[in-house]
């Protein structure tokens, strides 16, 4: 699944080929994702100049003249830069042409993604009551902190809250709750205020470096798989369970919390 850093290294790969050009057509070939594309989209975007290409979470927000078009990847979609015309693929569903010659070519096997319109995009019901974005200095241990009093759930699921911050999907988790040593069943509020310092820092370094890895597969986006190359980082714990520790040998145990497969080092975290 297209994680946020996957979702900021799609944007960085599309924007130059987007920002500053005018919309020729909207060629949409399967309308039913997550929510079914609007029926007026080509109607809503030809003709019309993109501005920018930004990112809120896992949303894209590529802003047009009149309204923004807001991309979900959901488990399985890809966006990449084709010439118009170029033969179609299964499950290649939209083709949003450019003036340049190229179009925007959505492809979503699963069909968990979304392209929506919206006029305001960070008060559409899907953004309006996302949590702070992790690289940003508005998420901090101290508001990770503050947020956990009283809450008795478990450290992980409460860092993987949209609500509480977002883009903190299973593997970035489990990988900064390993780097932070913290138990990931531990309660949200029993964790001190110097131990959630350290988890935002590792949340936001490991973040920053999938990002950063991710910079080397941008040429990828013209006529490649638009596949931004995932799990590129060294994994400690994610997908480990059963395996020995990295760092002290220990076998790691698996958990489910919050009906997600969790790992941890019993020794290394606490
Ligand atoms: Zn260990």
């Amino acid at each position: 699944m297209p994680e946020l850093p996957e979702v900021e290294t799609t944007r960085r790969g599309i924007a130059p080929h987007l920002e500053g050009q005018r919309v020729t057509r909207v060629v949409v070939r399967e309308r039913r994702l997550r929510w079914p594309i609007p029926e007026d989209l080509d109607a809503r975007l030809s003709g019309q100049r993109i501005q920018c290409v930004e990112r809120r979470a896992k949303y894209l927000l590529i802003q047009a003249e009149s309204g923004t078009l807001i991309g979900h990847l959901g488990m399985s979609g890809n966006l990449r830069l084709v010439p118009v015309g170029t033969p179609v693929a299964k499950h290649e569903h939209v083709d949003i042409e450019l003036e340049s010659g190229l179009a925007l070519r959505y492809t979503d096997p699963r069909r968990f993604g979304a392209l929506l319109w919206s006029h305001d995009p960070l008060h559409h019901e899907l953004l309006a009551k996302l949590g702070p974005e992790p690289l940003t200095a508005a998420f901090d241990g101290e508001r990770l902190f503050q947020q956990s009093r009283g809450r008795s759930m478990a450290v992980k699921p409460f860092i993987m809250d949209n609500a509480v911050v977002v883009g903190v999907g299973n593997i970035y988790a489990t990988e900064a709750l390993f780097a932070a040593g913290i138990d990931p069943r531990r309660e949200a509020g029993s964790v001190s205020r110097a131990r959630y310092v350290t988890l935002a820092e590792e949340i936001k370094r490991i973040l920053a470096y999938a990002i950063e890895r991710g910079g080397t597969t941008l040429r990828d986006f013209i006529g490649g798989d638009g596949q931004p190359g995932y799990f590129q980082q060294e994994l400690f714990a994610y997908g480990r369970g059963g395996e020995f520790c990295k760092v002290c040998g220990t076998t790691l145990r698996e958990v489910k919390l919050g009906q997600r497969a969790s790992v941890y080092c019993p020794k290394c975290q606490r």
